[in-house]
C-alpha cells in the first residue's frame, strides 16, 4: 500500500499561510511599517498605487540587511527578533513571528534593496510567489525599500473579494495612523496615486494627533497621565462635549502596538457616564506602558486583540486616570467595582420595534404650507382619516364631555390649566406644553401626549426625504463662503459622497490639502448648522460604511432632520403646537421618530383611572 502523507512544498505552505496573515493591503502596509520601526529607522515613507492593489512600496533609513540576511528574511519563521521561546515573554520588537515577509512574497511580485551602513554596496532581491528570481548587487542608500506589486495575483478569489478602492485605501490610512501616532520621534510620509495624503516631521504627540486628524481636535483634548507601580498611561482624551456617534477616534496602544480590547473601552466610556448621551463615543489616545511578561499579544493572528493578566487593575488605573482628567476625581469614586455597569439602552417603555415606511408623494412640495387633508393624496389621506379618529377632540363628543364638565372639581377659571380642552360649538382642540417638552391634548379616547422633538423630527424627516427623492430642494447661498479643513480620512469620505451633498442642496468643492469650501447650503436648514449638519453626514457615512447602498437618502434625512428639529426646551405659542401637530398628522408615519423611537402616547381612560387609582 502506499503512502498518502505529503509535506507541501514551500511555496503552497507560505500561500496558506498568508491568508491569515495577509488579508488585504492594509495588513502588507502594516507588516512593512512594523518592519521599518524594529529595524530602527527614522524615515519611513508609504508609496501606494490603486489602494495597493499595484504597488505597495516602504522605504526606510533603518539598519538594513546583509546579502544572506536579505534573502533569508523570505523563509518561513525567519526573524532576527526573538531566538528562543522564553524570549516570547518579553517581546519589545512588533514583528517575532518571522511570517510577513514569507507570506507576502508568496502572493505578490517583490523587489527588496537593502543596504547596512557599513556595507559599500547593496543587494537587491526579485522574488516572485515564493521564487526568488535574482539577486545582485546594488548601491543604494543605507536601509531597506521593499517594493511589493500586484497583490494576490496568484490568489484571484482574494483579488476577488477586495473591497473599492476607496475602501481599500482607509484601511490602509488607518494602519498608518495607528504606526504614525506612536512613533512620533520618525519622520512619516504617505502618497497615494502620486498625491502627498500625509507629511508627518518629527513632533510632541499632540501635533502628531492634530496633524492626522486636523485642527479642530486641538482644543478637544485633555491630558491624560498616571503612573503606578505596575503600568503607566499617557496619552489624551476627547472632552465630554465632543464625544461622537462614530467610533474612529479611540487608540489604545499597548508598549507601542495599537491594540483593541473592549474591557478597557468600557473603564474610559464608563468614567464618562452622565457626561455625554449615551450612544456618543468619547475619543481616546491611550497609551499603556505596562511590564510585556503580563501580557498575551499572542491570542490574535494579526495581534490587535490582546489579553492582559492584570485586567481588573489596569480597568482601575485607567478609569482612575481618565476621570482625574475630565476634572472629576474628587467627585466620583475611583474604584467602584461594586456598581454594576449597564450597557443597555432603554428603548421606550411599550414600544414595539417597527419597521418605519415611507409613502411617497411625487407631487408633494416640501416648501409648501402643510396640505389640508382634503388635498392629500390617496395613501396619505388614508392614514390621516385613521389618525384623525384617534385623536378627535373630545369635545366633538359633546354628550360626554358636557357631562363630565359639569362634574368637574374646578370649574372653569380662565386660566389654562383649568380650561376644558376643547371647545363644544368649534370641535376645536386645544393644546398645551408640559415642562417646554411635550405637547398634551385631550382626544376623544383619552389623553394625547406628543414629543414635540421627535414630533418635529418626523416632520423634517418626512419633508427632506420628499425633496430628496424629487430631487427638488431650494438652495441659499452664502453670504460668506465657509471653508473647513478636514482629515485626510474625512475628506476622502467627504469627496466620495459630494454629489449626494449636491443633489440635497449643498454647493461643495474641494480646494486639495483637505481644505473644503461650501458656497451654498439647502434652503431651509439654518447657515449656522452648516458645520455639524457636515460632521454629522460623515459620522453617519462612517457608521455605515460597510453598507454604504442601504437607503442612503433616509440616512441622510435622518441626520439632518435630527439636527435641525426644533429642540425640547423650546417655548411653543399654542399657534406653534397646533401647527405642529397639523404637520405631524400629515406625516406618513406620525407615531414614529425617525430613530425608531415613540413620538406619541394616547393614554386611555382606563389607564387614567389606573393611574389614579
Ligand atoms: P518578523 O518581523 O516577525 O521578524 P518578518 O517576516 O516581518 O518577520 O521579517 C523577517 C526579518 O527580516 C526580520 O526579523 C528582520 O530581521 C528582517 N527585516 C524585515 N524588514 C526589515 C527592514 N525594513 N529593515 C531591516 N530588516 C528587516
Ligand atoms: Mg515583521
Amino acid at each position: 500500500m502506499s503512502d498518502f502523507i505529503r509535506l507541501l512544498p514551500d511555496s503552497v505552505a507560505n500561500q496558506i499561510a498568508a491568508g491569515e496573515v495577509i488579508q488585504r493591503p492594509a495588513s502588507a502596509v502594516k507588516e512593512l511599517l512594523e518592519n521599518s520601526i524594529d529595524a530602527g529607522a527614522t524615515q519611513i515613507r508609504l508609496i501606494i498605487k490603486d489602494a495597493g492593489r499595484t504597488l505597495i512600496q516602504v522605504m526606510d533609513n533603518g539598519n538594513g540587511m546583509s546579502v544572506t540576511d536579505a534573502r533569508m528574511c523570505f523563509e518561513r519563521h525567519a526573524t532576527s527578533k526573538i531566538r528562543e521561546a522564553n524570549d516570547l515573554f518579553s517581546i519589545r520588537t512588533l514583528g517575532f513571528r518571522g511570517e510577513a515577509l514569507a507570506s507576502i512574497a508568496a502572493i505578490a511580485q517583490v523587489e527588496l534593496r537593502t543596504r547596512k551602513e557599513n556595507d559599500e554596496l547593496g543587494t537587491c532581491v526579485v522574488i516572485e510567489g515564493s521564487r526568488v528570481k535574482s539577486q545582485d548587487d546594488v548601491s543604494c542608500p543605507k536601509g531597506t525599500s521593499i517594493a511589493v506589486r500586484n497583490l494576490f495575483f496568484n490568489v484571484p478569489a482574494r483579488r476577488n473579494f477586495l473591497k473599492s478602492d476607496a475602501v481599500e485605501f482607509r484601511h490602509i490610512m488607518e494602519e498608518f495612523q495607528r504606526v504614525a501616532l506612536v512613533h512620533q520621534d520618525i519622520d512619516f510620509s504617505l502618497h497615494h496615486n502620486d498625491k502627498l495624503v500625509f507629511q508627518l516631521s518629527k513632533e510632541n504627540l499632540r501635533q502628531r494627533i492634530v496633524h492626522i486628524f486636523g485642527n479642530t481636535i486641538n482644543e478637544k483634548l485633555l491630558p491624560v497621565q498616571v503612573n503606578t507601580e505596575h503600568v503607566s498611561i499617557h496619552g489624551f482624551i476627547g472632552k465630554p462635549e465632543s464625544a461622537k456617534r462614530t467610533r474612529g477616534e479611540q487608540y489604545f496602544f499597548a508598549n507601542g502596538r495599537f491594540i483593541k480590547n473592549a474591557y478597557l473601552h468600557h473603564a474610559v466610556e464608563q468614567s464618562y457616564e452622565e457626561l455625554i448621551p449615551d450612544a456618543a463615543i468619547p475619543a481616546y489616545f491611550l497609551y499603556i506602558d505596562i511590564d510585556p511578561s503580563t501580557i498575551d499579544v499572542n491570542i490574535h493572528p494579526t495581534k490587535t486583540e490582546v489579553n492582559f493578566e492584570h485586567g481588573p487593575l489596569l480597568y482601575g488605573t485607567l478609569r482612575s486616570a481618565v476621570k482625574q482628567a475630565l476634572g472629576m476625581f474628587s467627585l466620583t469614586p475611583v474604584l467602584d467595582f461594586d456598581r454594576e455597569p449597564s450597557l443597555d439602552i432603554d428603548p421606550p417603555k411599550g414600544y414595539e420595534p417597527k419597521q418605519p415606511t415611507i409613502t411617497v408623494d411625487p407631487d408633494f412640495n416640501p416648501f409648501r404650507r402643510p396640505a389640508t387633508p382634503s388635498s392629500r393624496p390617496e395613501g396619505l389621506k388614508a392614514n390621516r382619516d385613521q389618525w384623525e379618529k384617534l385623536y378627535e377632540v373630545a369635545g366633538s363628543d359633546q354628550g360626554v364631555t358636557q357631562a363630565s364638565r359639569q362634574d368637574t372639581l374646578f370649574p372653569d377659571q380662565g386660566s389654562p390649566e383649568t380650561v376644558p380642552n376643547a371647545d363644544p360649538s368649534s370641535g376645536e382642540a386645544k393644546y398645551f406644553q408640559v415642562q417646554n417638552r411635550f405637547i398634551v391634548a385631550a382626544v376623544k379616547s383619552g389623553l394625547m401626549i406628543i414629543d414635540q422633538q421627535k414630533a418635529h423630527e418626523r416632520i423634517t424627516y418626512e419633508k427632506i426625504y420628499t425633496a430628496l427623492e424629487n430631487e427638488s430642494i431650494a438652495q441659499q447661498h452664502r453670504l460668506f463662503p465657509l471653508t473647513f479643513q478636514l482629515s485626510p480620512v474625512d475628506s476622502d469620505i467627504l469627496s466620495e459622497i459630494l454629489s449626494e451633498l449636491s443633489t440635497l442642496g449643498f454647493e461643495l468643492n474641494e480646494l486639495g490639502g483637505g481644505v473644503f469650501v461650501c458656497n451654498a447650503i439647502p434652503a431651509n436648514i439654518p447657515v449656522n448648522e452648516t458645520r455639524e449638519i457636515i460632521d454629522g453626514l460623515l459620522e453617519d457615512f462612517k457608521n455605515n460604511k460597510s453598507n454604504p447602498g442601504s437607503d442612503r437618502r433616509s440616512r441622510m434625512a435622518k441626520v439632518i432632520s435630527g439636527r435641525i428639529a426644533l429642540k425640547a426646551g423650546k417655548v411653543l405659542l399654542t399657534e406653534e403646537m397646533k401647527l405642529l401637530v397639523e404637520e405631524l398628522f400629515s406625516c406618513a408615519v406620525p407615531d414614529i421618530a425617525p430613530d425608531g423611537r415613540s413620538i406619541l402616547k394616547i393614554l386611555s381612560v382606563q389607564e387614567i383611572e389606573k393611574l389614579i387609582r
